[in-house]
C-alpha cells in the first residue's frame, strides 16, 4: 500500500525484472539479498515501529516493499539525495571490515585513471594486467584477497593510490559505455550497503506517510 503512493505497481516490477535480467540474478545474489533485506527490515523496525503506524494501516509488507524499492531506485525521482550523496554524507557507515578488499574480483581500473595512478604509485606498473571482462579496462592481477589489502590491520596498503571503484564500494557503475548504470552491491555482510539501503528505506517510509496523511 505505501509503495504504491509513491511508484506505479506496474512501474516498479517492470523496473526489477529488466534489473534482474540485466545483471545476471543467481542462486547466490538472491540469497545474499534476502539476507540483507531480512537485516534491514530489522534495523527499520527499530525506526518506524509497526505500533506506531498500525492505526494508519501499515504492516510488515509496506517496510518489505520499501526495502525492495530502496534498493533498486536512486531517491532523486522523489526529489530525495542520491546514493553517492547519502554515502559521503556517512562515512562511518564502513566498519572497515575489509570483506571487499578480500572477496572482490576483479578489481576494476578505468582506462581513463590507469596512467594517473601509476603517476602516483609506480610500482602499481607491473600489478595491473587486461580486463578479460571489459577489454579496454584493465584490473588488479592478484585479488580475492587484494594483494594490498593489509589482513591484521584491515586497511589498504595504498589507500592514497587505490582506484575509483575502491573509493565509492558499495556504490558501483555495470554495464558498458553506452548503457551504464549505478547499482549498490547489495552484500548482507557490508555494513555500508545495509545502512545506505536502510537510510533509504527510512526517506521513502516518511515520504510515503506524508503522502498518506495528504490524501485523507
Ligand atoms: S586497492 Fe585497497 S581498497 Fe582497493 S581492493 Fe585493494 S586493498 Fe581494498
Ligand atoms: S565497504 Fe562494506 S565490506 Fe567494504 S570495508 Fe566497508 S563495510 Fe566492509
Amino acid at each position: 500500500m505505501l509503495r504504491n503512493l509513491l511508484i506505479d505497481k506496474d512501474l516498479f516490477e517492470n523496473i526489477q525484472k529488466k534489473i534482474l535480467e540485466a545483471e545476471d540474478w543467481n542462486d547466490n545474489a538472491k540469497l545474499e539479498t534476502n539476507i540483507l533485506e531480512r537485516n534491514v527490515l530489522k534495523l527499520l523496525r527499530k525506526k518506524r515501529s509497526l505500533k506506531k503506524y498500525k492505526k494508519i494501516g501499515v504492516n510488515r509488507n509496506d517496510l518489505k516493499e520499501l526495502i525492495e524499492l530502496a534498493e533498486i531506485t536512486n531517491l532523486e525521482l522523489f526529489q530525495g539525495p542520491s546514493n553517492s550523496e547519502l554515502a559521503s554524507l556517512h562515512p562511518e557507515w564502513c566498519n572497515h571490515c575489509g570483506i571487499c578488499c578480500s572477496e572482490s574480483s576483479p578489481i576494476f581500473i578505468h582506462k581513463d585513471e590507469l596512467n594517473l595512478l601509476i603517476m602516483f604509485n609506480p610500482r602499481l606498473d607491473t600489478e595491473i594486467i587486461a580486463n578479460e571482462y571489459y577489454p579496454e579496462h584493465f584490473r588488479f592481477k592478484e585479488d580475492k584477497p587484494c594483494k594490498f589489502h593489509n589482513d591484521e590491520t584491515k586497511r589498504c596498503k595504498i589507500y592514497d593510490s587505490r582506484p575509483q571503484v575502491c573509493r565509492h564500494y558499495p556504490l558501483m557503475m555495470i554495464g558498458n559505455e553506452d548503457r551504464a548504470r549505478n547499482i549498490i552491491n547489495l552484500r548482507y555482510n557490508c555494513n555500508y550497503a545495509t545502512r545506505l539501503i536502510l537510510e533509504k528505506s527510512i526517506i521513502l517510509f516518511d515520504e510515503a506517510v506524508k503522502r498518506l496523511d495528504k490524501k485523507k
